[in-house]
Parts: C-alpha cells; structure tokens; sequence
C-alpha cells in the first residue's frame, strides 16, 4: 500500500522493565536496518525511570522514545509527578496519555487528558493521545459516538500533524487477545480523521498519525496496519520482545 502518512510504530512497555531490559531496546535498535528505517518511524516507552538510560542506549538508532503519561502541571509540590519538562529533558519525544488504564484506574477524564497533552506540546514532546470504547459501550452500539466525545473532550485545540498522534485502542482488545475485525477498524479510523478534520481544520488532521492498539502482534499487523487510516501501531505486551516489536514494524 502506498502511504502519504510516514508510520510509527511506538511500544508501550507499562509498568515492566529494570536496568537489565535496556538490552530489549537495544535488540530492536540492532534489528532497525536501512529497509525499515526509510518505511517506518519507531518509539519505545519505557517506564519513566529507564527512560534517560533508553534515550541513551539508542543515541545513533533514529529510535525514538516517550513517556507513559505526564503531570498537568510544571513544577512543585506534585509528589510523585512527573512533569513534560522533565521527560523531554530524559531524552523523550513523545508522551503517551490518556491510556485507557490510566482513564480507568486513575480516573482521568477527557479534560485530565486535554491539559496533559497540552503540557506535553509545551515542553515540545508529541502526545499519543489515546482513545477507545469498552466492550459495552460497543457492543450497545456506541463505540464511535463514545470515541468522537473523547476525541473533542482530549484533543488540544491547535493540534497538528507535527504536533499530535491519535491512538485508537478499544479498552476491551488490550492486553486480552481479541481485536477488532479489520473493517471495525477501518470504520473508527475513519470517524477519528473526520472529527479531526472538524476540530482541527482538514488540512492538519489529514496528516495526523492515527495509531492502532491493542492485541497487536505479528500474526495480525499485516492486516491491521493495512486498513486505510491507520498510520502505526501502539503495541503493549509485544513490545517487550524485539523480534515481534520489529516484526510489526516491518508488517507496515
Ligand atoms: P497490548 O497493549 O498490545 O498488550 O494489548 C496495548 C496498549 O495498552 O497500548
């Protein structure tokens, strides 16, 4: 398939990885050759104390890296924050927030993950800005009503191709095995990029990185990654193996 949008392929390692598994990342930068390096851009998110470390192991790679989520706000009495400022300072390009496990078991709403996303496009890091419906909002039929209102509830105003990325992971396909048909995918990527277009204007969400997660492994990416609108993936539990993270990459 002919592509307009250059893909990323971003893992998300979550709450998993010491000072050992640098060698993970350092797996993927070794496999990263010439061939997927013109094709695809790569990210790995590991937890926020690797990242200074990743950032380094992968000077020379073109590998980038990110954050798993950010602090709304910039500095002081925040125990246990972290703010933008401080992962671009890691090293980090990107930042992912509002990932469903974050939205569930910390309770961020749409406006939580709004003013994070807008702290990270000021300390200049990319958010991965993620959203998605549960396995009742869609089997009531609501999935891209639910996914539309957290799109114009968590996008930063302003937003551009440069500026942003959109994950599009339902909450039921992660870390579970089950993914959406291709044609379900094919449906929602379609709606984010024309809610995009109507929050941002066309011309900047005809370039915005619309990502796939969940469940995406080597045996489904081909399938996945070719769906018109999905320019990547964001990949949890396979990213922790290089051979499948490298896998995916090249399935783009
Ligand atoms: P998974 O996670 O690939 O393990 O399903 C995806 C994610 O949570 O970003």
């Amino acid at each position: 398939m002919t592509r307009s949008i250059r893909p990323l392929v971003a893992g998300n390692w979550k709450m998993n990885g010491l000072k050992a598994d640098l060698a993970i990342a350092v797996e993927v930068a070794k496999g990263y050759d010439a061939g997927l390096k013109a094709a695809v851009d790569l990210a790995i998110c590991p937890p926020s104390t690797l990242l200074y470390p990743a950032t380094a192991a992968l000077i020379g790679s073109r590998i980038a890296t990110g954050g798993q989520d950010c602090s709304v706000q910039v500095s002081g009495a925040f125990t246990g924050e972290v703010a933008a400022a401080m992962l671009a300072d890691s090293g980090a390009a990107f930042a992912i927030v509002g990932h469903s496990e974050r939205r569930t078991l910390h309770g961020e709403s749409n406006a939580t993950v709004k003013a994070k996303a807008e702290a990270a496009q000021k300390a200049l890091l990319v958010p991965i800005v993620c959203v998605g419906e549960t396995k009742d909002e869609r089997e009531a039929g609501k999935a891209l009503a639910i996914v539309k209102k957290q799109l114009r509830g968590s996008v930063p105003e302003g937003s551009t191709a440069a500026t942003l990325v959109v994950a599009y992971e339902p909450v039921w396909a992660i870390g579970t095995g089950l993914t959406p048909t291709a044609a379900d995918v094919a449906e929602m990527h379609e709606a984010i990029r024309a809610e995009l277009g109507r929050l941002l204007g066309k011309a900047a969400a005809a370039g915005v990185r619309l990502l796939y997660g969940g469940s995406v492994k080597p045996s489904n990416a081909a399938e996945l990654m070719n769906v018109a609108h999905v320019d990547g993936a964001l990949v949890g539990g396979a990213s922790l193996k290089p051979d499948e993270f490298l896998a995916i990459a090249r399935a783009c």
